[in-house]
């Protein structure tokens, strides 16, 4: 039984909606994502990242995966009205790409503070010790696993419904070498427009910077909303 009563998905504990007209009023219209403002100033998180790095991520970066999934979404839509599937695995692939682009992006985002609590709270600690001994041996795999991202891609601890713990794994690009079901609450931007301007070619130099930025209250919040996610292997 959910402490809430209810998940946040809005379905009850037995997994029957509530309401369902609720659930589709909350839907993203198709083509209608917009790209979320910053939590903080493009200067806030100086000295790890400059404000001309961020401003160019946020700005230009980020708005062009929201742009190009809305472009995707209104064009398979376009498709489905004219039974015309010539160029499905185009708009399939740019699909993947752009809104895994944009959700991991809106994550990155909020997993960062300026002055955050230098430690994860008690919940978000337990579930670490218990997938991966202890902090020390987390953090040593989540850097690692994110420095060795083969091209452009991600760091990700991610909380998987399948298995009931978080695990941590890479991306490349935004969307290959994933687990499906698996929900990010921590990720790390290895793209070199993430770092370039402010470290060169120093990935694991920026990654070190980085995780002083990382953003403890933000990791805990969104694990305690994944665990409502069920995804049942019978
Ligand atoms: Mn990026």
């Amino acid at each position: 039984m959910s402490p809430f009563g209810r998940n946040n998905n809005g379905f009850t504990t037995r997994g029957l909606p509530e309401d369902v007209e609720t659930l589709l009023r909350d839907a993203v219209p198709i083509g209608g994502h917009v790209l979320p403002p910053l939590p903080y100033p493009y200067d806030a998180l100086e000295p790890v990242i400059s404000k001309e790095t961020l401003t160019l991520h946020h700005d230009k970066h980020h708005l062009g995966y929201v742009n190009n999934l809305n472009k995707a979404e209104k064009a398979l839509a376009a498709a489905r009205q004219a039974g015309d599937m010539a160029l499905i695995r185009f708009w399939e692939t740019e699909l993947a790409f752009h809104g895994s682009g944009h959700i991991l992006h809106c994550i990155y985002w909020t997993n960062m503070k300026p002055g955050g609590p230098e430690q994860p709270g008690p919940f978000l600690s337990r579930q670490i010790e218990l997938a991966f001994g202890d902090f020390d041996a987390f953090r040593n795999q989540f850097l690692a696993a994110s420095n060795a991202v083969q091209g452009s891609g991600w760091g990700i601890l991610a909380w998987n419904p399948a298995w009931g713990r978080l695990e941590i794994l890479q991306a490349e690009k935004h969307e290959n070498l994933t687990q499906w079901g698996a929900i990010p609450i921590l990720v790390a931007d290895v793209w070199e427009h993430a770092y370039y301007v402010d470290y060169r070619n120093e990935r694991r130099r920026y990654l070190d910077a980085w995780w002083t930025l990382v953003n403890w209250d933000d990791v805990e919040r969104r694990l305690l909303l994944a665990l409502h996610a069920q995804l049942p292997l019978t």
